[in-house]
């Protein structure tokens, strides 16, 4: 018996020992498997103690409680002292690396949170009725907020609401495609004196559907930012000897006027899980949990993180399993793709490949295939081994939910215990295999 071998025969044992019930039931077909699953002894302490339901308790913080957690602002700083406390908990060596990200500008409807225009005023309330303008007839606006659906290209409609009156002009979209819109920052091609904000698809429907009404805007630039990782370690079993380290990541920000519950909340929990679960299964390597801050923002958090590495350290990393977007209940959603930025296999696909094939999920899983768009681009441009894992539809990776990035990105109305299961199961066997080879 080698020692890896040895190493994960013990924490087999460990995990019978520990947990009898659990470890049988790992033996049984996996939800939504095609067949019996054929474990080795290092899946069994995983696969027997990871619990989507668990995940889901920190997910109804992060995404019901929290909500938006807009890169940089209050929300995010909130999610970052969460994260920072959970993994501390469960006695990682923990950091919040900063990184300065461009100010944003968001705006207040009611209940709802939509994008400012920086071109609008900022830092204001306005309370008015509401009037849509349909068909670029102009009624007399004094007092009134100009509401917009689906508006030409252009700012002459927003200054010709301003000339007729308007407190405020709201810009609605209504998509023409299966992709619901999201909330926006309206750009203009020069400054006005009233707030100009852009709403998101289903915050549209519900003001055309109320028809009128008094409604209060208030919009806030939000000026010299800060946005964090949150970067949780824990040492090699044997840590005089460095076999180097398997990182498991996920972007814990979310666009405006969305709650993130699978972007990227799902990837962000399925973290906090497996850092719960294998905190002391026995490894050769060193294990990390990275949360990015202002992924969406365009990889500003892992982009600062890969730009500080030493070579030194860039060598020690032997994989990054990236979990972006990793819990929808779409139904069309029905393949976990391996997204490799090249489109080659490297370590973490290879590993969660054979991950699939023993735990019974293999006919779900697709790719690799080319793919960048989240955290694991900046690593790949390095040259470490390092995929995005992803439930899509099974015509190709861009079959998102329609309701991806937008207000209806919740837990009621995205989240698959199942599929969280799953990708669970998945990733940690994946890593926890790659963490116990030399
Ligand atoms: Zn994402």
């Amino acid at each position: 018996m080698r020692r890896r071998d040895f190493l994960a025969a013990a924490a087999g044992v460990a995990a019978v020992v520990a947990n009898p019930a659990s470890a049988l039931a790992a033996t049984e077909q996996r939800p939504g498997a095609a067949g019996l699953p054929d474990l080795n002894l290092g899946d069994f302490p995983v696969v027997a103690r990871v619990r989507a339901r668990k995940a889901l308790e920190h997910l109804k913080v992060l995404s019901d409680k929290i909500g938006p957690r807009i890169g940089g602002t209050e929300s995010e700083h909130r999610a970052r002292d969460y994260l920072v406390r959970e993994l501390k908990s469960l006695r990682y060596q923990v950091s919040a690396q900063p990184f300065t990200v461009p100010d944003k500008y968001l705006a207040r409807i009611g209940q709802w949170q939509a994008g400012a225009s920086r071109f609008g005023s900022l830092g204001v309330t306005v309370k008015a009725p509401f009037v849509e303008v349909v068909d670029g007839q102009l009624p007399d606006l004094t007092g009134k907020i100009a509401f917009y659906v689906n508006a030409p290209v252009g700012s002459a409609h927003v200054h010709a609401a301003i000339e007729r009156g308007a407190v405020a002009v709201i810009l609605g979209r209504i998509s023409t495609t299966a992709n619901k819109s999201s909330a926006f920052s309206p750009t203009l091609d020069r400054n006005v004196t009233v707030p100009v904000i852009g709403l998101a698809q289903v915050h549209t429907e519900k003001l055309r559907a109320q028809g009128s009404g008094e409604l209060t805007i208030t919009t806030t630039h939000y000026p010299n930012l800060t946005s964090y990782n949150v970067i949780a370690e824990r040492p090699a079993t044997f840590p005089w000897r460095d076999n180097g380290v398997v990182m498991v990541t996920a972007h814990y920000d979310s666009v405006p006027g969305s709650p993130g519950a699978n972007d990227d909340g799902s990837g962000t929990v399925l973290c906090l899980e497996l850092a719960r679960v294998l905190r002391y299964l026995p490894t050769h390597k060193a294990l990390r949990f990275a949360l990015w801050g202002s992924e969406e923002q365009g990889l500003l958090g892992s982009r600062h993180y890969v730009s500080q590495l030493p070579p030194e350290e860039i060598a020690r990393i032997k994989g990054v399993f990236q979990n972006d977007m990793v819990a929808t209940s779409h139904d069309p959603a029905t393949a976990y793709w391996l997204l490799s930025v090249d489109g080659a296999d490297n370590a973490t696909t290879q590993e969660v490949r054979a991950a699939a094939q023993r735990l019974g999920y293999d006919p779900r899983v697709h790719g690799p295939v080319a793919r960048g768009s989240s955290d694991h681009v900046p690593f790949h441009e390095k040259g470490m081994a390092s995929a995005n894992f992803s439930w899509r539809g099974e015509g190709g990776p861009a079959q998102l939910e329609p309701i991806y990035h937008t207000p209806e990105d919740t837990i009621r109305d995205n989240i698959s215990l199942e599929r969280l299961q799953v990708s669970l199961e998945l990733i940690g066997a994946a890593a926890y295999r790659l963490a116990t080879q030399r």
